[in-house]
């Protein structure tokens, strides 16, 4: 009766343990696969480039008689190399946000400065396509974190709205504060009116690499690689980031970031993290 008894109390207990250990499989799998996937896009988008360039030296080399085809395919080669070195700055900048701790140094930074420095990171590229930039509601406000991260997230989000907006057309950023459970969030809005996102392309537009339209993100020196930046700058901060849009008419992308004040009252109130 002794022997039953344990053995029932013991199989219950053990096919729960089965099952985490299949579960866990398949979470390593699956981490494999996306890191699998991971560096065989990178390798191709290394290959692109480098390619373009190998063939366009010798197109100049062939080419050295005609001095307008040869200052062509220099022009081809610049564009090229430019790629290569976007391809490059984003791929050290989402390694750096994946492996530095941004609460390391994390400080409290005015959205104002971030606001105004991502305004001006773009300001070339809207004034070419005479697009309007405005800020509103930034006044006073501060968000906990690393601030070269998120520069860079604030960054890449105005460059997305001003890249996939039509020629002049208005970006809008809007910041507030918002009451939160866990203490107060900081909201910062980029809103474009610009050619949108699909319902289906919304779930995967912040995955690395995954671009709606490949050649239209090329053209203008993307890399695929800033949402999936900005999504893990959010993340690691406590925050999140989320995208409404419609098609054709626009999108509004949103950063929720904890309130400098607020983000210290929750790590001296609950030391162990919880
Ligand atoms: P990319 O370097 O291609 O811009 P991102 O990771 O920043 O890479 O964005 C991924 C894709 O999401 C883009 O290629 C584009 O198709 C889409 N996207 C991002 N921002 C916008 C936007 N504001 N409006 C429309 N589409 C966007």
């Amino acid at each position: 009766g002794e022997a039953l008894a344990v053995s029932a109390r013991v199989a219950p207990l053990g096919s729960r343990l089965v099952l985490l250990l299949v579960e866990d499989l398949t979470e390593a799998r699956r981490i494999e696969a996306v890191r699998r996937d991971f560096v065989a896009n990178v390798s191709h988008e290394l290959k692109t480039p480098v390619g373009a360039l190998s063939l366009l030296s010798e197109a100049v080399m062939d080419a050295s008689d005609d001095p307008e085809a040869v200052e062509r395919f220099a022009g081809r080669m610049q564009i090229e190399a430019t790629r290569l070195t976007n391809l490059v700055q984003e791929l050290i900048d989402l390694s750096r946000v994946q492996n530095d701790d941004p609460l390391e140094d994390a400080e409290p930074v005015r959205v104002d400065e971030l606001v105004a420095e991502a305004i001006d990171r773009c300001r070339h590229q809207a004034g070419t396509k005479q697009i309007t930039m405005a800020a509103g509601g930034t006044a006073d406000l501060h968000v906990w974190g690393n601030r070269g991260q998120l520069a860079a997230a604030l960054g890449n989000l105005v460059e997305n709205a001003v890249n996939y907006s039509p020629a002049r057309t208005r970006v809008g950023i809007a910041a507030r504060r918002m009451s939160a459970s866990g203490g107060d969030l900081i909201e910062v809005s980029v809103t474009d009116q610009g050619i949108g996102i699909s319902d289906k392309d919304k779930e995967r537009i912040f995955e690395r690499f995954y671009r709606v339209d490949p050649a239209r993100s090329r053209a203008t020196g993307g890399t695929g690689l800033g949402l999936a930046i900005v999504k893990h700058v959010a993340a690691s901060h406590g925050g999140e980031v989320t995208v409404w849009s419609s098609e054709g008419q626009g999108s509004t992308f949103t950063l929720r970031l904890p309130e400098a004040g607020a983000a210290r009252d929750r790590a001296t109130d609950h030391p162990s993290g919880l």
